[in-house]
């Protein structure tokens, strides 16, 4: 049993593709552990990006990110960061696989209308982000 952090961005929340999203995640057997919707500020996203401080793209992705509203949810299943990262398909959704959630919906490498956590530790710092153990339920 693995733990993940995905967020609809406020892109996907704007296209109203938050239930698609999540139901795909719940048809690939996940299960949907913490949700909530919140409204990203420039500085929380800088928090939650800041791996991608020095990046070209920082300043831009994280005014993106504090757009609108985001679905903030914690996943858990067998080999969940996996699972999340293969449903979404690969950043630019030019370079996305046929049915997965970029192809399908996203506009640009920016607006890519999904994140899911990159690995174990990042999993667990991004959870801790946005949930207390108490809000996680299963
Ligand atoms: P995420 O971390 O959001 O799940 P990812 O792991 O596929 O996406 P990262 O390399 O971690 O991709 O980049 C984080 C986010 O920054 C991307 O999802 C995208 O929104 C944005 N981004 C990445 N590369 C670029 C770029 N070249 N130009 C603009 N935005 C970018
Ligand atoms: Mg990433």
């Amino acid at each position: 049993m693995e733990r993940t952090l995905s967020i609809v961005k406020p892109d996907g929340v704007r296209k109203n593709v938050v239930g698609e999203v999540i139901g795909r995640f719940e048809k690939s057997g996940l299960n949907v552990a913490a949700l909530k919707l919140i409204s990203l500020s420039k500085e929380e996203a800088e928090g939650f990006y800041a791996v991608h401080k020095a990046r070209p793209f920082f300043g831009s992705l994280t005014e993106f990110m504090s757009s609108g509203p985001v679905a903030v949810m914690v996943l858990t299943g067998d080999g969940a960061i996996k699972k999340v990262r293969d449903i979404m398909g690969a950043t630019d959704p030019k370079n996305a696989a046929p049915g997965t959630i970029r192809k399908d919906f996203a506009d640009s490498i920016e607006s890519n209308i999904v994140h899911g956590s990159d690995g174990p530790d990042t999993a667990a710092f991004e959870i801790g982000y946005f949930f207390s153990a108490l809000e996680i339920l299963r």
